[in-house]
């Protein structure tokens, strides 16, 4: 899967792996050697854009860790958005409603819809221990019904009986009837394919749909189709709607286009991959590990996670020395500050902690939003190293500046360093009761 994409991506990264350091014009260069690849593999000009932007950004934006070559942290980067890119999480088939509940299936003929109407069938029935029934509404390829019904005897699948000339609506009425009498779960709908998009097909699939209320409505794509799969797509959701794609033939693509596009173009998830003609070579669309397997640097990943954890636990380890030595200046505020808002600011640090939502409406009130650290982080900037080591020295005048330079107030000047007066204050309290070996009012 994915083979000439991947094959090109890792000759690029491994060049920029080895590097010890990394300049701009180094991302610059590989970023168009990449934009080239990803285009090579059919992947949608705007998301193309898009990806190269979002990477360039990040690349030159993040904080260096150590431990790790900056060509390891660009990878890192570009896994990342290749994920985000793909869809984040995995989204798997939707089976919830009251029973039965529908699952149509559309797609051009050849995609390998019905193989796939089968193969989901299988699954729900075997894993998810469901009572499946599958109905062909195909009335135009003499042959199509009959094949339904091969694949449900080699499966283990019940099929609706044919009646010969009736009409996809009322085909799909009576197994809606049927599955509701002898109590099925889930009742599979194969639509009539054709081999391009035509009103009288849309027309067709969207009374099916009125008539049956969908759970899922699922295209079903060839994957080696590229550009036209994504198309396709686009064009069932504008006309019927559709909840998620599967994608098939993801065992011979080799370049990924479809994949990498489908869900950036039509905002739908791809929810399933066909990996074969089998009967069960069908596997939940995990963004993370199609990632894996397009850049195959699953090491180097796990490398720079692991250096960015570290990195944070040093920085921790750090500060909880100072701070029992009583120390504690306007650098060490400056960290906290920062170290707040990595973890997505007031709001994120107070939703890890559990049961605090009183206090959240409380200090909503009180305007200690993230703004006001952003605006104390700005004024700690502004000031010198010398400042932020000895606070005392700032006086009426050097207070003016740090303000100016802020973009604030003389007064939240004298905010920051009443509050930092305090903190600091307080730390050596604490670091003084710490070396009486035992907090006071406590037995020892
Ligand atoms: P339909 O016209 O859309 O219903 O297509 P079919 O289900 O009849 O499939 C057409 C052909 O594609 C059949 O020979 C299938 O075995 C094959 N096929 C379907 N899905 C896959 C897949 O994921 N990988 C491979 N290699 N072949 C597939």
């Amino acid at each position: 899967m994915f083979d000439s994409l991947s094959d090109k991506l890792s000759g690029i990264f491994d060049g920029l792996k080895r590097r010890g350091a990394l300049k701009e014009s180094d991302v610059t260069a590989a970023m168009r050697e990449v934009r080239i690849a990803l285009l090579e593999a059919d992947v949608a000009l705007p998301v193309v854009k898009d990806f190269i932007k979002k990477v360039s950004e990040k690349a030159v934006g993040s904080t260096v860790l150590k431990s790790v070559t900056p060509g390891q942290q660009v990878i890192k980067i570009v896994n990342d958005e290749l994920i985000a890119m793909l869809g984040s999480e995995a989204s798997t088939i939707n089976t919830l409603g009251v029973p039965p509940t529908a699952i149509l299936m559309v797609g051009l003929q050849g995609s390998g819809k019905t193989t796939t109407t089968a193969k989901i069938a299988k699954r729900l029935t075997e894993k998810d221990k469901l009572k499946v029934m599958m109905a062909s509404l195909d009335v135009r390829r003499p042959a199509a019904q009959e094949q339904l019904k091969i694949l449900g005897e080699q499966i283990g699948v019940k099929t609706l009986p044919i009646i010969n000339g009736q009409m996809p609506v009322d085909i799909a009425r009576r197994a809606m009837d049927a599955a509701r009498l002898q109590g099925f779960d889930v009742v599979l709908l194969d639509t009539a394919g054709r081999l391009h998009i035509d009103q009288s097909l849309m027309a067709e699939v969207v009374a099916v749909r009125d008539a049956t209320h969908p759970v899922e409505t699922l295209l079903v794509a060839d994957s080696l189709t590229g550009q036209d799969a994504v198309n396709v797509a686009k064009e069932f959701d504008a006309q019927v709607g559709i909840t998620g794609v599967a994608l098939t033939r993801m065992d011979g693509d080799g370049r990924g286009g479809a994949a990498l596009s489908m869900r950036a173009v039509t905002g739908k998830p791809i929810k399933l991959a066909g990996y074969g003609e089998k009967m069960d070579a069908l596997e939940d669309f995990h963004p993370e590990r199609v990632a894996g397997r397009i850049l195959g640097m699953g090491d180097v990943v796990s490398l720079v996670e692991k250096a960015a954890a570290t990195i944070e636990q040093a920085d921790a380890e750090k500060m909880a020395k100072k701070m029992a030595k009583g120390e504690f200046d306007l650098d060490d505020l400056r960290s906290q500050l920062q170290q707040m808002s990595k973890l997505g600011g007031m709001k994120g640090v107070l939703n890890m902690l559990p049961g605090i939502g009183k206090m959240k409406s409380a200090i909503n009130q009180s305007g200690m939003d993230d703004k006001v650290f952003k605006r104390q982080e700005a004024i700690i900037s502004s000031m010198t190293t010398m400042e932020r080591k000895k606070p005392q020295v700032i006086n009426a005048s050097r207070k003016k500046r740090i303000a100016a330079g802020a973009g604030v107030g003389v007064p939240e000047v004298n905010k920051l360093l009443k509050m930092h007066m305090q903190m600091a204050k307080m730390m050596k309290k604490m670091s003084r009761m710490g070396k009486g070996g035992r907090m006071p009012g406590l037995p020892g």
